[in-house]
């Protein structure tokens, strides 16, 4: 350990917050200091995980001690590039961890896709999860609706929206999710994947999860089924394909069971246009069939059309470039090689490191992001003799400058408090079922309840 190292991460979620604590393990010599543009902590747990999905948000438990355990600094409501620049970073620490994550939609280059009605999946979730800059209402006023994608992120999106809002009212949602989901008068569901059922981007208990919602149907179709079709020799076949092929085939033989909704699963058919004039009026689909690969699809030439009013694209998710951080606009990352931030000629910027989604784009499970953030941290690490002292030595400096500049930052006993109110607004809450908490929404209500 050769000299005392001072690194900020911007970005507060998984990948920040496990950059963080897997710098101060092996390289203890640290300060570390956490921005993030909201006010709280938690970033994708926060507001990408379905609300329910408890088990997955309480991955919060452990990111919760790493920063309370009073090793790293938390600082929110700071926006990177405004707030505080690249130059106020190097002014300040030896290092920069970029942890900023994949928030916007992919692009669907179809016609119609910007209809009204026509959604992001991302956006969608957003608003759900109570994004304090997301609008409060969602205009939830389609009978029949297209989800487009055969990830998870497209089962999170059918499934809030063919779930009975009272279903959901022992999670997090804010009231007026809540208010939302409960004047929603849908009634069928259709996800659509471009692949076959046995290509499935899904994980099983995801896909389970369909299975087991209240008063909801789900409906197969044999035509998406050819036959043999799912081969558990073929390459890359592993055993989760297995478990899901074996869930399928099991709806595949049950009985309608007469309820008020129904979610749909279409399979081998590629959006090609979404209809309407003003409004989304329906979808159109190129039907396709697997190439001899036994993974790719190629086009039959067949198309199909279904009524519906609302379109939500859930076909991955996009990074959003950082001012002054080179970018790959092809893929939606900063340029990085093993964590290290590099030029647009492979040159190394010194200082710079990224993890997570904005690192090697938004695919993979919140845990993967672990083994992510080790290889960063061991390369940030490996270069520590490199790293240029920061003119300003006082470690208090930036927040002086920050509150000198009008910053109204939060910090972590800010969130303590925001986090206390939460819960007592969930325990206050008269409704039938029992709420672990309601979720502050509004930007300047969750700054306010921090810095009171
Ligand atoms: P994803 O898993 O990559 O799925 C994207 C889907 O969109 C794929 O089915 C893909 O089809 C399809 N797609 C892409 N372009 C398309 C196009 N032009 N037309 C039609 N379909 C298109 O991404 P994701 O669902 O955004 O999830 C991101 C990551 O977060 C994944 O690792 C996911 O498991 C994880 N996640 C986990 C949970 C959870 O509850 N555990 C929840 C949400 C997200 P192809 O397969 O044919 O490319």
């Amino acid at each position: 350990m050769s000299k005392h190292l001072r690194v900020a991460i911007i970005g507060a979620g998984p990948a920040g917050i496990y950059a963080g604590n897997i710098l101060a393990s092996k390289y203890p010599d640290v300060n570390i200091d956490l921005f993030d543009s909201l006010p709280a902590p938690y970033g994708l747990i926060r507001y990408g995980v379905a609300p329910d999905h408890p088990r997955i948000k309480g991955i919060v438990n452990s990111l919760h001690e790493m920063l309370d355990s009073g090793v790293i600094r938390f600082f929110g409501n700071v926006e990177f590039g405004k707030d505080l620049t690249l130059a106020d970073i190097r002014k300040h620490y030896h290092a920069v961890i970029f942890a900023t994550g994949a928030i916007k939609d992919a692009t669907l280059n179809i016609p119609g896709v910007d209809l009204e009605g026509s959604y992001g999946a991302a956006d969608f979730v957003s608003w759900y999860d109570g994004h304090p800059d997301f609008p409060r209402t969602w205009p939830l006023n389609a009978k029949q609706v297209a989800v487009l994608g055969n990830g998870n992120v497209a089962l999170d999106v059918a499934r809030v929206l063919a779930k009975h809002a009272d279903d959901m009212l022992s999670t997090d949602i804010p009231a007026n999710v809540y208010e939302g989901l409960k004047a929603s008068p849908v009634t069928d569901v259709h996800v659509f994947g471009r692949r076959g059922p046995a290509q499935i981007k899904f994980t099983p208990i995801e896909l389970r999860e369909l299975g087991e919602l209240e008063d909801v149907d789900l409906v197969l179709y044999d035509e998406d089924f050819p036959e043999g079709w799912f081969d558990e020799d073929a390459e890359g076949v592993t055993n989760q394909h297995k478990v899901m092929a074996r869930i399928i085939e099991g709806w595949r033989e049950e009985e309608p069971k007469g309820a008020s909704r129904r979610l749909h699963l279409h399979f081998f058919s590629s959006p090609v246009e979404i209809l309407g004039t003003d409004k989304v009026e329906g979808i159109k689909f190129e039907r396709t069939e697997l190439n001899p690969d036994g993974s790719s699809v190629h086009g039959t030439g067949q198309f199909v059309e279904f009524p519906v009013q609302a379109v939500y694209r859930a076909i991955g998710y996009f990074g959003s470039e950082l001012p002054e951080v080179p970018f790959d606009d092809k893929y939606g990352v900063i340029r990085n090689q093993g964590g290290r931030v590099v030029d647009e000629d492979g040159s190394q910027v010194e200082g710079l490191y990224a993890t997570g989604w904005i690192k090697r784009g938004p695919v993979g499970l919140i845990g993967h992001t672990k083994s992510d953030a080790t290889e960063t941290i061991e390369n940030l690490v490996a270069d520590v003799d490199k790293l240029v002292d920061p003119a300003v030595a006082d470690t208090d400096a930036v927040l002086a400058e920050l509150k000198a500049r009008g910053v109204d930052y939060t910090t972590w006993a800010g969130w303590l408090k925001l986090n206390e109110h939460e819960i007592a607004l969930g325990a206050a809450d008269t409704s039938h079922v029992e709420r672990e908490r309601v979720k502050v929404v509004d930007r300047e209500e969750q700054v306010s309840i921090s810095n009171a």
